[in-house]
């Protein structure tokens, strides 16, 4: 939601990512400008240990390093760039590849020849020195099979190192563009993935598949109160409490703003229940200290709803279940978890908005 609070955090945001490009001596150009703005926001995890490591090793960040950063943290071509430059690498491993193997066919086709005439002249050959010369000329088309053989291994050996590498390099671009990055935790693009593969292994092996959906309470005030950048902290801490408790296959993700979602494949509606309230209380038990002053912000608390998978349904269905439950956790009175059997239908009815409902029963 926008609204006074928005424009004065985002106005800040400006002056402070100004402040920097004055500090660098960087041109105000819209790319420079949303590097630092970023940086001062503190949305992007990665950068800001990036552009601190920098700061700190040489004082100010040249323009040439600055384009580095937003290259390799912001520009929205660089997934794609990136796994450009790992296929086009591929491609030329690839012909190498081809072309060791060939010339490696024409040495053995060749060492067979050698071996055929060689058979050839003993059977022709009368005296020893004849005899001699054909024994010769075996030693060497050996010796040089023998040093294209090992060739072709360093040159297998070093295509097998290459691959391996774009390998890890695809790999590290896939972990990249399925994770948040102000949580590190996993966002919404590998939820998507994940519940439809799970949704695909429970409907087969008919084992049973959770759903939680979680939602801050009253963040809103929180971070007005606060300020958006402690409220960002604040996400950081709710991402890692809930992930350390889940384990396996779960899967803990931000699903967008300030709600989370949770995949507990083969866990019962009882069991995620139980698993639900200890992220509850996990969440609930830390007291939230401001580093900079250690000022204490006091505790959050946090609305979960959780869902059971129905075979034969669809994700939206799942979730919608798991939405109306955290709908209805919201409406009793927040910091509690609700099942899907615990869904007050005359709330959901009602159509209205979370927070009207709750200003009807507060
Ligand atoms: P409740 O859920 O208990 O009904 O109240 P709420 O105040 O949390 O209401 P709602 O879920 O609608 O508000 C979402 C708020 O979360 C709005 C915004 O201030 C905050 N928020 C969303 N995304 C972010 C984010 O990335 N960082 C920070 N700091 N705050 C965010
Ligand atoms: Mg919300
Ligand atoms: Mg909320």
């Amino acid at each position: 939601m926008t609204g006074h609070s928005d424009f004065e955090r985002t106005i800040q945001f400006g002056e402070k990512a100004i402040k920097h490009l004055r500090v660098h001596k960087a041109s105000a150009y819209p790319k420079n400008y949303e590097l630092w703005y970023t940086y001062v926001a503190g949305y992007n995890r990665q950068l800001n240990q990036a552009l601190n490591a920098l700061i700190h090793d040489h004082g100010t960040i040249s323009p040439e390093v600055m384009d580095q950063i937003y290259e390799d943290f912001l520009s929205p071509n660089r997934m794609g760039d990136r796994v450009e430059e790992v296929n086009s690498k591929f491609v030329k491993e690839f012909k190498v590849l081809m072309g060791a193997l060939e010339s490696a066919s024409d040495s053995t086709s060749d060492f067979g020849n050698s071996l055929s005439s060689a058979n050839e002249e003993l059977t022709t050959a009368t005296g020893s020195e004849q005899i001699k010369l054909v024994v010769q000329k075996l030693v060497s088309a050996t010796k040089d099979m023998e040093s294209k053989t090992t060739s072709l291994e360093n040159s297998l050996a070093a295509s097998r190192q290459q691959i391996d590498t774009l390998h890890e390099t695809l790999e590290a671009v896939r972990t990249e563009s399925m994770t948040d990055a102000l949580t590190g935790i996993s966002n919404r693009k590998q939820f998507d993935q994940t519940i439809e593969k799970e949704i695909t292994n429970a409907q087969e092996t008919g084992e049973p598949l959770a759903l939680v959906f979680g939602d801050i309470d009253h963040f809103k005030i929180f971070n007005d109160t606060y300020g958006h950048q402690t409220g960002d902290q604040v996400l950081r801490l709710v991402a890692f409490s809930i992930r350390e408790t889940v384990k396996g296959r779960d899967l803990a993700t931000r699903y967008g703003g300030e709600e989370f979602a949770v995949i507990l494949p083969q866990t019962k509606l009882d069991a995620a229940m139980i698993v639900t309230d200890q992220m509850r209380k996990a969440i609930m038990a830390k007291e939230l200290v401001k580093k900079s002053s250690g000022e204490s912000l006091g505790t959050i608390t946090m609305s979960f709803g959780v869902s059971l998978f129905r075979p034969g349904e669809t994700a939206e269905n799942l979730i919608a279940r798991a939405d109306a439950a955290l709908y209805s956790a919201k409406a009793a009175g927040r910091n509690r978890a609700f099942s899907e059997n615990d869904v007050d239908e005359s709330v959901l009815d009602s159509g209205s908005e979370i927070s009207d409902v709750v200003e009807n029963v507060a």
